[in-house]
């Protein structure tokens, strides 16, 4: 009999099995994880009571005695995602699975006052409470800024696109009671697409929103470089003295590929951009969108020749090129000087608030990983 520190010890290991294969049996994981049955079975035991995991039906025959299937439970935990941007604010609540059952946007402009930071507690609290979600079920709130943010995940260290101040972590936490922490928006991002994906390979996520980032996802993390500022694919030069970035410096990819070079023509709705685009009655939008993927291409061929991985275009533009993505291919492709196709450019797979999403999904990793 398997003494109680056995138990303990062995059902995070089998909670993790269970979670990752998303289904598992008695016997399989007694045979993956090399515990024994009776320990796997009082792990079990365990896990169920404390709500995590349910018996899910029977595995199809395969001759004997069906086996039961194990799966883990998603509302077991939850957390909220926000992404702050400087004009509005989105709310998302994501269970273990990384559904997500509430999602809120806002219209509100960032401001450094009393009034924004309290607005942001009570929109955290109001979606607790109209999900019924008890305070032990709840893990913390993962923020999304367009910053660079430190290794401790609470310091801002470079604000250009929002005008956040130096003691912003500190500001919030006057107002927030739960565990949170700050990323930057491409990462978490980036961070959904990898979640989405079924696959292990390499990917650079170019993330094309109000400013332009990205995140290079290598061995299913987040690759973050010595100072936390990897993926700031925003800044790379794509025309020496071009056009001015708002970093200051001239000719940067963000200056000419963010969702702000096409959405100005629609009254700053990119939406709106790409219906007009799809109608073809103005000559103009697709002179300018034509332009537009020239520049997008040069930066994409710049990332190609880095990474040599498929590079999928994320953020609110990225979520929109469905039917331009066969063309951007074809203008990449004749930049490249040895490949015969720009297939490795591929449409995004989480397209539901990605920053927000990813941002709580820190916490959902975090649970499962230590648990
Ligand atoms: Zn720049």
């Amino acid at each position: 009999m398997p003494d109680n520190k056995g138990i303990a010890k062995n059902a995070g290991d089998i909670y993790r099995h269970i979670y990752h294969n998303r289904a598992s049996s008695r016997s399989k994981i007694a045979a993956d994880l090399g515990i024994s049955l009776p320990t796997v079975s009082h792990s079990l035991e365990l896990l169920q009571e404390m709500g995590l995991i349910y018996n899910a039906g029977e595995f199809e025959s395969t001759g004997g005695r069906r086996a039961n299937m194990i799966s883990f439970v998603p509302g077991a935990r939850y957390a909220i995602g926000i992404d702050i941007t400087k004009s509005y604010l989105v709310f998302v609540l994501a269970d273990l699975d990384l559904n997500l059952l509430d999602n809120e946007k806002l219209l509100i402009p960032y401001e450094n006052a009393d009034r924004y930071y309290s607005m942001i507690s009570d929109q955290i609290e109001q979606m607790l409470e109209r999900n019924h979600i008890a305070e032990d079920r709840f893990l913390g709130v993962g923020i999304s800024l367009p910053v660079i943010v430190d290794i401790s995940q609470n310091l801002v260290t470079y604000a250009e696109v929002i005008n956040l101040p130096g003691n912003f972590y500190e500001e919030l936490k006057r107002w927030i009671r739960h565990p949170f922490l700050l990323f930057n928006d491409a990462n978490s991002a980036g961070w959904a697409e990898l979640w989405k994906r079924e696959d292990d390979n390499p990917i650079v996520y170019l993330s094309i929103s109000n400013s332009v980032g990205g995140a290079i996802v290598l061995n299913k993390r987040v690759y973050t470089g010595s100072n936390f500022r990897s993926g700031e694919f925003g800044h790379m030069t794509i025309i020496p003295h071009g056009k001015r970035c708002y970093c200051g410096r001239y000719g940067c990819l963000d200056a000419y590929c963010s969702a702000l070079v096409l959405s100005s023509f629609t009254h700053g709705d990119i939406k709106e951009f790409f219906s007009q685009l799809k109608l073809g009655e103005n000559a103009g939008y697709r002179q300018i969108f034509q332009q537009y993927l020239h520049y997008l291409a040069i930066g994409i061929n710049n990332l190609r020749m880095c990474f040599d991985c498929d590079i999928v275009l994320g953020g609110n533009v990225g979520a929109l090129m469905e039917d331009y993505i066969m063309e951007l291919r074809e203008i990449t492709r004749r930049l490249t000087p040895f490949e015969n196709s720009a297939d490795y450019i591929k449409m995004c797979s989480f397209r539901t608030e990605p920053s927000a999403a990813g941002a709580a999904l820190y916490f959902i990793d975090e649970f499962v990983r230590h648990f």
